[in-house]
C-alpha cells in the first residue's frame, strides 16, 4: 500500500492557478474561437474573419472591424476579471453583451502564445502586444486599421494534460466550422468568414436575412425545405420564438444541426431541445433529428446567463413558459405542413414548396434566386429573422367516408387520395383535448355534478394534493375538497370524464401528472390525462354514426394528425401505394 503523502496547505502560484482556471473557459480550439468572436460581436464588428491552421491547434486568428481597444487598456484587457462590459452586479440581469466576466483573454493567453494588434476608434496609432503563457513579452505602438486582430498560437503548449485531450485536426476543424456557421445564423447582418489552412470554407454575405444564411450554410435545396416558424403566441407573451425548422421528411442522424439561440446567445439547452423533440414527436423516424435554427427572445430579467464560465448554458425563471412557447411554435409550424405519417414523399412536399415559392413571388419583392424558372423571393430586412409570411391554409383533413371498424380499434375510411386507418382512441383523445383546451381558455370548463359525492384516497404512492393543485383542479372542472387526512371528497368532475371507473381514473390522472418529467406544466399534464381517460378505448364497438361524428370532430381540431401525446392518430395508404403494392404499375 502506498502511504498517502501529507502536504501542508499552500497557495498555488499565480501561474498554476491561472492555467487551472483557464481550463474552465478554454476546453478546445473552438472555445478560443468562440470567445474571440464573442468579443468581436460585442465590439460592434460588421465583418469578422476567422483563420485557423491545423484545426486551430497551430493557430487561431480572429480579425474584426469593431471598436478596437484603447492604447492604455490593451494590457489591462489580459488581466483576470478586467472587463469594459459590466460595472456592478445589478447590471448582470440587464446584460446585453455576450461577454461580462472578463475571463476570456486572460484564460486564452495563459495557455498559448497570443498576439493582439488593435486600434481604437478615434485613436491615431494602435498597439501590438505579445504574451507568452500569460506573461507580456512585447508591447509597441503599431499603425493598423481600426479594429482588432487576436492571434492565438500553440494552444495548450504549456498544459500537457490538455494537449493530450485534443482530438484530431479534422475533429477540431469541424467544431470550429460548426461554431462559425452558428454565429452566421445568429447574426445574419454580420459578414462572417472562415479560412482553414488557407482555404475559404465558409462565408456569409451579411444581408441581414436569416434565410440567406441558411442557403449559405445548408445549400439551396435543403434551405428550401426548411419551414419558417410562425409564432402565434399572444402579443403580450414575454417569450417570442422565431427561426426555421425542417419538414419532417428532412432529417439527420445527429443533433448537430439543432441551433438554439437565447437572446441571440448560442446555447446548449436541454429544456428547449426537449421542447423541439416533443414537437416532432411521432413525425420523425426513430433516432433521427431535425434541422432547426430556433431563436428565443425574452426579457433579460427572465433568464440567467451567468451559469457557467463558458456561458453556453442559461437558466430560465419560468421553464414551463419557455417550454410551451417553443413546443407550440414548432408544432404549429409543422402541423400546417406535415404530411400524414407513412405518406409517400410525393404526397405533399413538392406542392407545399411550390406554393410557398409562388406566394413569395406574388408578394412582389425583388427576387434573389431562381429555381426551375420560378423566381424565389427573399425579403431583405435588417431584422434578425424575416417577417412571417402570410399564414397558409391550415392543414385540414380531406373529406373522409367511413367504411367500417377494424379489430374494434381502428376506423377504416376512404379519402380522395387513398385509404385512412384511424386509431379511435388517439383520435378521440385529440378531440377531447382540444375541447378542454378551448374551454380552459374561456375559463368555462363544463363540469358535471355527481349524483352522490364520492371519496378518493391517493394513498402513499402520491403526495397530498396541496391547495395550489386543488385550485388548478377546480379550474379544470373538478370539485375536490379535503375530507380527512389523506381523503378527498369529489362533488363534480369535468363532463368529458365519462367512465365507469371514475375514482380510479381520477387517481390515475393525478398520478400520471405527478410522474411526468415536470417539463410541461402540471395542469397541462392533467388536461392530457383527462383527454386520455375520457376517450373511447380500443376494443369498444362503435356504430357507423359514432365513427362519422368522431371523424367530423377530428376534422375540426387544429392538429388532427397526432394525439396530445404526439403519437399519430392515423395512417394513410395512398392510392398510388395501393397500385404499387398490387403490382398494377
Ligand atoms: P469580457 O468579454 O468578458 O469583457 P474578455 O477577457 O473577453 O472579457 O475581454 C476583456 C476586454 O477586452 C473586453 O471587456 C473589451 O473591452 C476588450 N476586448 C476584447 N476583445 C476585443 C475586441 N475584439 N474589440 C474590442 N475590445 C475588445
Ligand atoms: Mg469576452
Amino acid at each position: 500500500m502506498v502511504n498517502p503523502t501529507v502536504m501542508e496547505i499552500r497557495k498555488l502560484s499565480q501561474d498554476v492557478a491561472s492555467r487551472i482556471a483557464a481550463g474552465e473557459v478554454i476546453e478546445r480550439p473552438a472555445s478560443v474561437a468562440k470567445e474571440l468572436i464573442d468579443n468581436s460581436v460585442d465590439a460592434g464588428a460588421r465583418d469578422i474573419r476567422i483563420e485557423v491552421r491545423q484545426g486551430g491547434r497551430r493557430l487561431i486568428r480572429v480579425i474584426d472591424d469593431g471598436n478596437g481597444i484603447p492604447q492604455d487598456e490593451v494590457e489591462m484587457a489580459f488581466e483576470r476579471y478586467a472587463t469594459s462590459k459590466l460595472r456592478a452586479l445589478e447590471e448582470l440581469s440587464e446584460i446585453s453583451t455576450l461577454g461580462f466576466r472578463g475571463e476570456a483573454l486572460p484564460s486564452i493567453a495563459a495557455v498559448s502564445q497570443a498576439t493582439v494588434v488593435t486600434r481604437a476608434q478615434g485613436e491615431e496609432v494602435g498597439t501590438l502586444l505579445r504574451l507568452d503563457g500569460g506573461r507580456v513579452v512585447h508591447c509597441e505602438p503599431r499603425g493598423t486599421a481600426q479594429g482588432t486582430v487576436v492571434t492565438v498560437e500553440n494552444l495548450f503548449y504549456n498544459t500537457p494534460a490538455r494537449l493530450k485531450f485534443m482530438r484530431s485536426i479534422t475533429t477540431e476543424a469541424r467544431h470550429i466550422s460548426e461554431l462559425v456557421t452558428c454565429y452566421a445564423m445568429a447574426y445574419p447582418g454580420l459578414r462572417v468568414s472562415l479560412v482553414s489552412d488557407g482555404r475559404t470554407v465558409f462565408q456569409s454575405g451579411g444581408s441581414g436575412n436569416l434565410y440567406d444564411v441558411l442557403v449559405e450554410v445548408y445549400g439551396l435545396d435543403t434551405a428550401q425545405r426548411l419551414l419558417e416558424i410562425q409564432d402565434r403566441s399572444a402579443d403580450d407573451s414575454p417569450v417570442t420564438v422565431a427561426g426555421f425548422v425542417s419538414d419532417p421528411l428532412l432529417h439527420r442522424s445527429n443533433t448537430r444541426n439543432v441551433t438554439i439561440l437565447v437572446n441571440r446567445r448560442i446555447v446548449r439547452d436541454r429544456l428547449i431541445s426537449y421542447a423541439i423533440r416533443e414537437a416532432y414527436h411521432g413525425l420523425l423516424p426513430k433516432g433521427r433529428h431535425p434541422i432547426v435554427v430556433l431563436s428565443v427572445e425574452l426579457p433579460s430579467g427572465d433568464v440567467d446567463v451567468n451559469v457557467h464560465p463558458a456561458k453556453s448554458e442559461v437558466r430560465f425563471r419560468d421553464t414551463g413558459m419557455v417550454f410551451s412557447a417553443v413546443q407550440k411554435a414548432v408544432r404549429q409550424t409543422l402541423s400546417r405542413r406535415a404530411p400524414v405519417p407513412g405518406d409517400s414523399a410525393s404526397f405533399g412536399w413538392e406542392r407545399v414548396i411550390e406554393a410557398r415559392q409562388r406566394r413569395l413571388v406574388d408578394a412582389g419583392h425583388h427576387p434573389s434566386a431562381r429555381l426551375g424558372g420560378l423566381a424565389l423571393e427573399v425579403q431583405r430586412t435588417a431584422r434578425l429573422l424575416p417577417p412571417a409570411e402570410e399564414a397558409p391554409e391550415r392543414d385540414k383533413l380531406p373529406m373522409l367516408r367511413v367504411l367500417g371498424q377494424l379489430g374494434l380499434t381502428y376506423i377504416i375510411a376512404e379519402g380522395p387520395t387513398g385509404m385512412y386507418l384511424i386509431d379511435q382512441h388517439a383520435a378521440h383523445e385529440r378531440v377531447l383535448y382540444e375541447h378542454l383546451q378551448s374551454q380552459r381558455g374561456r375559463s368555462a370548463v363544463v363540469s358535471q355534478t355527481l349524483v352522490e359525492p364520492m371519496t378518493i384516497e391517493p394513498g402513499p404512492r402520491l403526495p397530498a394534493i396541496d391547495e395550489e393543485r386543488l385550485a388548478k383542479l377546480r379550474d379544470l372542472g373538478f370539485d375536490l375538497e379535503h375530507f380527512g387526512a389523506r381523503t378527498y371528497l369529489v362533488r363534480s368532475v369535468p363532463a368529458i370524464l365519462q367512465t365507469s371507473e371514475l375514482a380510479q381514473s381520477i387517481l390515475d390522472i393525478i398520478e400520471e401528472a405527478e410522474r411526468a418529467d415536470g417539463v410541461r406544466p402540471w395542469e397541462e399534464e392533467i388536461t392530457i390525462g383527462l383527454a386520455c381517460h375520457g376517450a373511447t378505448r380500443a376494443g369498444q364497438a362503435l356504430a357507423v354514426e359514432q365513427m362519422r361524428e368522431l371523424i367530423l370532430a377530428l376534422e375540426q381540431t387544429s392538429l388532427p394528425r397526432t394525439c396530445p401525446h404526439g403519437r399519430p392518430t392515423m395512417l394513410h395508404v395512398s392510392a398510388e401505394q395501393l397500385e404499387r403494392e398490387f403490382g398494377r404499375r
